[in-house]
């Protein structure tokens, strides 16, 4: 079998983010102002820290600013929400992104939902989904947008395709299982109370998993060429596809670092710049 082709994230991130640069230099020129992305975290989880850290330092490479938001572990839901309206009404703040998990007192869909539509550049308010599910115009997750482009970029072909999803959490199965459904693929969504996934799996030209636990899905699953998506980072870069085994039987499949995680942050920074684009010129500039 010939080897399976690298859909590697990781080169297509920083193509993608000296894009992102350029264009952010075309609004500050048009405007005169440097577009704002606010971050909020709450409490001090160490995974959100460096999650937010490392969003603040994408923002310094494309050439916009970060304005963090930090908020005490003990923050309510009422607190977060009138924190989210302030940033709504402040006319410098073009994305708002709200760190996940939020500590558990907080109703995390409450606040995704208080944020204004034009402001959800990670797609988190339950209309952006819907409208994103309707194929209209919205911001999408970010991971779930960054698997589209990853396939996209590459060439893959979805129209006609058995999609297989292994998860479905709000943030990464449901919407990647509503992307691949507009692209065309034919969509199975599994979880834990699927029966019979590995005979689900072997049909699929397309898998894609999302689920939280490392080298998952198993190489006997695989059906020769399928294409193989791994969207799970457990720790020790451990992606929820057993890649040793199932990557040769596979036509393509994203690595475990360097796959769909790079492209994360990529996706939130380009609907950060739609947002000021839109802002600035009344349109998406790409
Ligand atoms: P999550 O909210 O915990 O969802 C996990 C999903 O997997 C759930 O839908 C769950 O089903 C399903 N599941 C659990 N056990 C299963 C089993 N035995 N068989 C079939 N399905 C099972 O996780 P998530 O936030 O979607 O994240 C999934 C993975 O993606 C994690 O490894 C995470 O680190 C990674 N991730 C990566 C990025 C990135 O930037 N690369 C971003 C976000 C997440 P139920 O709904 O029935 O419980």
């Amino acid at each position: 079998m010939a080897e399976p082709f690298v859909l590697d994230g990781k080169a297509l991130a920083k193509k993608m983010e000296a894009e992102l640069a350029e264009r952010a230099k075309k609004v500050i020129a048009k405007t005169g102002r440097v577009p704002v992305l606010a971050t909020i975290l709450v409490g001090d989880n160490p995974a959100s820290v460096t999650y937010v850290r490392m969003k603040g330092n994408a923002c310094k490479r494309v050439g916009i600013d970060s304005r963090k938001v930090e908020l005490s572990g003990e923050t309510t839901t009422e607190e977060l929400i009138r924190v989210i309206e302030a940033l709504n009404a402040d006319d410098d703040v073009c994305g708002i992104l709200l760190q996940h998990p939020v500590p558990a007192q907080i109703d995390e869909q409450a606040c995704f939902n208080a944020i204004a539509l034009e402001k959800d550049v990670d797609g988190v308010n339950t209309a952006s989904f819907g409208a994103m599910t309707m194929h209209l115009d919205a911001y999408k997750s970010a991971t779930p947008l960054s698997i589209m482009s990853i396939l996209e970029y590459y060439g893959i072909e979805i129209a006609g395709k058995e999609a297989v999803v292994i998860g479905r959490s709000p943030i990464l199965g449901k919407p990647v299982a509503m992307l691949l459904l507009n692209a065309d693929a034919t969509v199975t969504i599994c979880h834990s109370r699927t029966k019979n996934l590995p005979e689900i799996v072997r049909r699929a030209d397309i898998v894609v998993a999302a689920v939280g636990k490392p080298k998952f899905v198993k190489a006997e699953w695989v059906k020769d060429g399928a294409v193989l998506v791994d969207a799970g980072y457990n720790p020790g870069n451990i992606g929820d596809i057993d890649l040793e085994q199932a990557a040769p039987k596979s036509s393509a499949y994203t690595p475990v670092p360097g796959g769909v995680g790079p492209m994360t942050i990529v996706s939130l920074m380009r609907q950060t710049i739609q947002s000021a684009e839109k802002k600035a010129f009344g349109t998406i500039c790409e």
